[in-house]
C-alpha cells in the first residue's frame, strides 16, 4: 500500500503550512535507546543508596513506580506469574511488592505456603526484568525475629544474587520505640541478611505505620544500602503536609526514603478517594526521587483495591473492572515510567498476525502508546502523518524479530509543531517476501 493511496481523498493544503510540523525529537533518540532484548531490570542492575535517594548501576538516580499485592494469605491467587506480566506489560510497573502475611492466618500459620507465593512472584519479576520486593508484611515483627532470620537468609540465598530482589524487612511497626525495639530487630535481620548478601537494597519499617521516618533519621542503622519505609494514606486527615514535613526531615538528615506502600483513601484502605492530596503526594514523590508502590492489587470490596469484585487474578483486565483508584494509578504509573518504556520494548509470546492496535489512550494529551505485532521478522516502518499526508514523525526504522512491541509517540516536547488534531499512524512491514501496510488514527487533544 502507497501512502498517495491512503491520502487520495484527501485535500492537499499548501505545504508552507505544516513546515514546522516535520520535525521530531523521538527520531534522534531512537537508535541509542534501541535494545529490544534489555529489560529494566539488566539496564539499571543493582540499586544502591547515594545521599537520601536511590541510584543504579550506572550511578543515575532511579525512581521504581509500581503495585503492592495485597496481604499473601487473602488474594494470594494474585500471586502468579500472568498477574506479574500484565502489570510489566500494561501498567508498565517497573517493581512489584509482595506482601507477605506473616499473622492472621499467613506464614507463621503456613509457611510453606505463603514463602511459595512469594517465591512464585520473586522468580517472576526475575523473568520478567523489574524489581521486586519481598515484604515482611508484619506489624509485630519484632515478636518474630527468628522466623523473620530464617525467612530472608533463604531468599537471601537463593536470589540474593539478583539484582531484582528488594528486602522490606517489617512492614509497618505499630507503636514501638524505635531505639529500643524496632531498631534492634531490624538490624538483627539486616545483619542476617548482609552475611549472605553483601550488597542488594533493604527497606525498613519505621514506627507508627512507617510514618516516623523524621525519629529513625535521627538514629539510623549503620548497615550498608538500607532506605527507610514511608507510608501514607493519602485521604487520612493526618498523612498530608505533616506527614511531608516528617519525610523532609529525613531527606534533609540524609536518609533515603521508599513510599513501598501508599492508598489514595483512608489509612483504613477505604472510605472516599483523595485525588487533590494524591497529586500533592506524587508532587512530592517526583520532587524527591522516591520510589513508590500503591496499595494494592485485589479485587476486595474497598476503594484502595485496584480492582473490582471477580477481576481475574491472572491480568487482562479491562477499563471497566478497574476501579476509580486503580485507574488512577495505573495513569500515575505510566506517566512516571514513560522515560524507560517510551523506548520500544519486546513483548511475548510471538503472535500470529500482523496488527497495529489502535493508540491508548485515544484522544490523548501529550502522549500515546502504541503496540503492534510481528508474526515473522520484518523491516518496520511506523510513522506518523497529519490528514494532509504531511508526514510528523518517523517513530520506528528498524528490522525487528517476530514478537509483540510497544512505543509511544509523544508530543509534549513538540508543543509547538503538533497541533489538536486527527493524525495517522502508519505501520508497514517489509517481510522480504512483500509488504504489508495499516493504519490507525489517532485524535490530539491539547
Ligand atoms: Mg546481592
Amino acid at each position: 500500500m502507497r501512502l498517495n493511496d491512503i491520502f487520495k481523498n484527501i485535500i492537499f493544503l499548501p505545504a508552507f503550512m505544516f513546515i514546522g510540523l516535520m520535525e521530531c525529537d523521538q527520531n534522534d533518540e531512537y537508535d541509542k535507546t534501541w535494545d529490544v532484548d534489555s529489560t529494566f531490570v539488566e539496564k539499571h542492575g543493582l540499586i544502591t543508596v547515594y545521599d537520601n535517594y536511590l541510584i543504579d548501576k550506572n550511578y543515575q538516580p532511579i525512581v521504581l513506580r509500581g503495585m503492592s499485592l495485597f496481604w499473601s494469605q487473602w488474594k494470594g491467587e494474585f500471586y502468579n506469574y500472568d498477574c506479574i506480566k500484565w502489570l510489566r506489560d500494561d501498567w508498565n510497573c517497573t517493581v512489584v511488592r509482595a506482601a507477605m502475611g506473616v499473622e492472621s492466618g499467613g506464614y507463621l500459620e503456613h509457611p510453606a505456603s505463603e514463602k511459595a507465593k512469594i517465591k512464585t512472584v520473586i522468580e517472576a519479576c526475575i523473568d520478567l526484568g523489574i524489581y521486586v520486593i519481598v515484604d515482611w508484611h508484619d506489624h509485630n515483627a519484632q515478636e518474630h525475629r527468628p522466623q523473620a532470620i530464617a525467612f530472608f537468609q533463604e531468599i537471601a540465598q537463593e536470589y540474593g544474587e539478583y539484582p531484582n530482589v528488594i528486602y522490606e524487612i517489617f512492614n509497618e511497626p505499630e507503636q514501638d520505640n524505635w531505639n529500643t525495639v524496632v531498631k534492634p530487630y531490624l538490624s538483627a535481620v539486616a545483619d542476617s541478611i548482609r552475611i549472605i548478601d553483601p550488597d542488594n537494597l533493604i527497606v525498613v519499617g519505621t514506627p507508627t505505620w512507617s510514618q516516623d521516618v523524621d525519629i529513625a533519621s535521627s538514629n539510623p542503622l549503620f548497615q550498608n544500602n538500607i532506605a527507610y519505609a514511608l507510608h501514607f494514606y493519602a485521604a487520612y486527615q493526618y498523612h498530608k503536609q505533616n506527614l511531608r514535613n516528617k519525610a523532609t526531615t529525613a531527606l534533609n538528615n540524609g536518609l533515603a526514603l521508599f513510599v513501598t506502600e501508599f492508598g489514595t483513601v483512608l489509612n483504613t484502605g477505604d472510605g472516599p478517594i483523595d485525588t487533590a492530596e494524591t497529586r500533592l503526594w506524587m508532587n512530592f514523590m517526583e520532587n524527591n526521587q522516591i520510589s513508590w508502590c500503591n496499595w494494592s492489587i485485589a479485587d476486595k470490596n474497598e476503594t484502595s483495591a485496584a480492582l473490582k469484585s471477580g477481576a481475574a487474578s491472572k491480568g487482562g483486565w479491562p477499563d471497566s473492572i478497574l476501579t476509580e483508584s486503580g485507574s488512577l494509578i495505573r495513569n500515575y504509573i505510566i506517566q512516571g515510567n514513560r522515560s524507560f518504556f517510551d523506548k520500544i520494548i519486546a513483548k511475548r509470546p510471538v503472535p500470529t498476525g500482523f496488527t497495529l492496535e489502535q493508540n491508548y489512550p485515544n484522544p490523548f494529551n501529550s502522549s500515546t502508546q502504541m503496540d503492534f505485532e510481528l508474526p515473522v521478522g520484518a523491516n518496520i516502518d511506523l510513522k506518523i502523518y497529519d490528514l494532509y499526508g504531511n508526514m510528523i514523525c518517523t517513530l520506528i526504522q528498524k528490522s525487528l524479530q517476530a514478537g509483540r512491541y510497544q512505543t509511544v509517540w509523544q508530543t509534549s516536547q513538540n508543543d509547538n509543531k503538533v497541533a489538536s488534531g486527527v493524525y495517522l499512524a502508519q505501520l508497514i512491514a517489509n517481510f522480504g517476501t512483500g509488504t504489508v501496510a495499516t493504519s490507525r488514527k489517532l485524535t490530539l487533544l491539547k
